[in-house]
């Protein structure tokens, strides 16, 4: 498949979720090879069958990305199948929303396993194949919730705020071998993970489950809508683009003017 990413190869987490597979499919579109990774379920085959349809080169790369070993693997398999890596995406998340005083120690670790621990064992993993080519491009899918706080999300922003960090870090260090590492700051996307905290909020904020997006959502953001996967997935193409050669360890915010006021 021709295109601006012509013979490159990309690793995307996710890649079953929401963003992770529309990110995939465009990358595909643009000419890429993709690994596409996520847990092993249902999901997964059916997105790697989605961008086959559309005449992607793409691989499923089951793993839990908690699980070093397992991601490692899976890295170093694509790697071996295609003979290089040039680009990163790390979109795996999930939410969980509770007061801090009610929130479950465990689910605060596990939030920042998959959405800190995790983007840097695989940032750690990818960085010699790139470095090898002098060309790389990391784009680590954070959130606003990496730039502002959210009352009721304290390890969902932990980890956003923790990935900023990281991003940073790893741009400084990949600066000098041609790589770049940026974070992407959504806000409110439609997919699962949003709809599925709808009625957490409902629940933390007393309000009815039908109002949430008007009464809890929609009053932050000046565009009054949820952002679609494609505009978010732009977004990625543009970082992972040549023209982006120059922008590296910056929060590249998409989010209907949310931190704008
Ligand atoms: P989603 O729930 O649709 O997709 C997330 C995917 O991550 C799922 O397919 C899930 O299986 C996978 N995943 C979760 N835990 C995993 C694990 N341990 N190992 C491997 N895969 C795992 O959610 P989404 O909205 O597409 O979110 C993608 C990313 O975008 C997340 O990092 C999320 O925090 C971020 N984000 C989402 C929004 C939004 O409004 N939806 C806003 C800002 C940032």
């Amino acid at each position: 498949m021709a295109g601006s990413l012509e013979d490159r190869v990309a690793f995307v987490t996710g890649a079953a979720g929401g963003i992770g597979r529309q990110v995939a499919l465009d990358l595909g579109r643009a000419g890429a090879r993709v690994a596409v990774s996520d847990l092993g379920g249902p999901a997964l085959p059916e997105a790697v069958a989605a961008l086959r349809a559309a005449g992607v080169d793409a691989v499923a790369a089951p793993c839990d990305v908690t699980r070093e070993a397992d991601l490692a693997g899976a890295i170093d398999a694509a790697v071996a199948r295609w003979g290089r890596l040039d680009v990163l995406v790390n979109a795996a998340g999930f939410q969980h929303v509770a007061p801090i005083e009610e929130f479950p120690t465990d689910r605060f670790r596990a939030l920042l396993e998959v959405m800190l621990v995790a983007p840097f064992v695989a940032i750690k993993r990818v960085f010699p194949a790139m470095r090898a080519r002098r060309w790389g491009r990391i784009v680590n899918v954070a959130s606003v919730n990496g730039l502002i706080g959210f009352a009721g999300k304290a390890g969902y922003n932990s980890a956003k705020h923790g990935l900023l960090g990281l991003t940073k870090v790893a741009a400084l260090e990949g600066a000098a071998h041609g790589i770049t590492v940026n974070a992407l700051c959504p806000g409110y996307v439609d997919t699962p993970l949003v709809r599925n905290q709808l009625g957490d909020l409902a629940r933390t904020r007393g309000v009815p489950l039908e109002r949430v997006l008007e009464e809890v959502i929609y009053p932050l953001v000046p565009m009054r809508r949820l952002l679609s996967v494609e505009e978010v997935s732009g977004a990625v193409q543009y970082l992972v683009s040549e023209s982006a050669g120059g922008v590296t360890g910056a929060p590249f915010v998409i989010d209907g003017g949310y931190t704008a006021q």
